[in-house]
């Protein structure tokens, strides 16, 4: 069965508190439902964002990335151990931004796949083309490429943790948003790409989540499209007030 997932990258915003009260706004303001809340916090709000959300099971705390190697002289990093030993069960991986400004090769973020399951970590692998490349015509070869080198080294086993987010680049704080049909296509060759390595059983059950200025105006119709199991909502997650009625349209859509 998939899950239906709602997640909120805040990227590099909100100070500590700012934080905290927008955890404690959100838990207030869901019910429990069929959907999965992920907040991926900065690094510093991670523990107590887990402890304010303890005995909620609709909502879980991510992380935006983790190193590859286990530990050692990488100042600056932090480990998928470390974060599994403060309970973090989620972490983004291969988001567009650390491929362009920290250089994130497809092999780096093979890497951190492995290390982020050897921890116990759950990882959300974002995936995406550029403007250029759809321009082109040619997105689905580039992200099944991604999917490729990025992912299928797993076993279908170890596939069952990773969520999927389709992220265009285009779409990503642009307020551009890939049309329900852009996204659903692309989705469905995703999902096919994985069917056919690993199992039509396995790519069923995956939950693939759009990115790309996903907004309260335009969930619906987003997450009506079959194979779009729910959103990576950046700009739109800093808000309750935008966040929850995204949450919302996912509890709502019968898909
Ligand atoms: C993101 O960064 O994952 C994202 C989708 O951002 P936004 O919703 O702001 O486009």
């Amino acid at each position: 069965m998939r899950t239906k997932i709602a997640a909120g990258n805040w990227k590099m915003n909100k100070n500590y508190q700012e934080g905290l009260n927008l955890v404690l706004d959100i838990q207030k303001n869901t019910q429990p439902s069929d959907v999965l809340v992920i907040l991926a916090t900065p690094f510093l709000q991670l523990k107590e964002a887990i402890h304010i959300t303890r005995y909620n099971p609709h909502i879980k705390i991510a992380a935006q990335n983790c190193h590859h190697e286990e530990k050692g002289a990488y100042t600056g990093e932090v480990s998928a151990n470390m974060l599994a030993a403060i309970n973090v069960e989620y972490v983004i991986i291969g988001h567009s931004e650390r491929r362009q400004y920290n250089r994130e090769s497809n092999e780096i973020i093979a890497q951190k796949v492995n290390a982020a399951l050897k921890a116990g970590l759950k990882p959300i692998f974002c995936c995406g083309e550029s403007l250029e490349i759809r321009n082109e015509g040619w997105q689905e070869r580039f992200v099944n490429n991604q999917i490729e080198r990025g992912l299928l080294h797993l076993s279908a086993e170890e596939l069952e943790s990773v969520i999927i987010a389709y992220e265009p680049i285009w779409a990503i704080g642009t307020g551009l948003t890939a049309s329900p049909e852009q996204a659903q296509d692309m989705h469905f060759s995703i999902r096919k790409k994985i069917s056919e390595e690993k199992g039509e059983k396995l790519a069923q059950n995956m939950s693939i989540l759009y990115g790309g200025s996903v907004k309260p105006n335009n969930a619906t119709q987003l997450f009506s499209q079959k194979d779009v199991d729910g959103g990576l909502v950046g700009g739109a997650s800093l808000k309750a007030s935008t966040f929850i009625p995204i949450i919302q349209a996912l509890e709502n859509d019968p898909t």
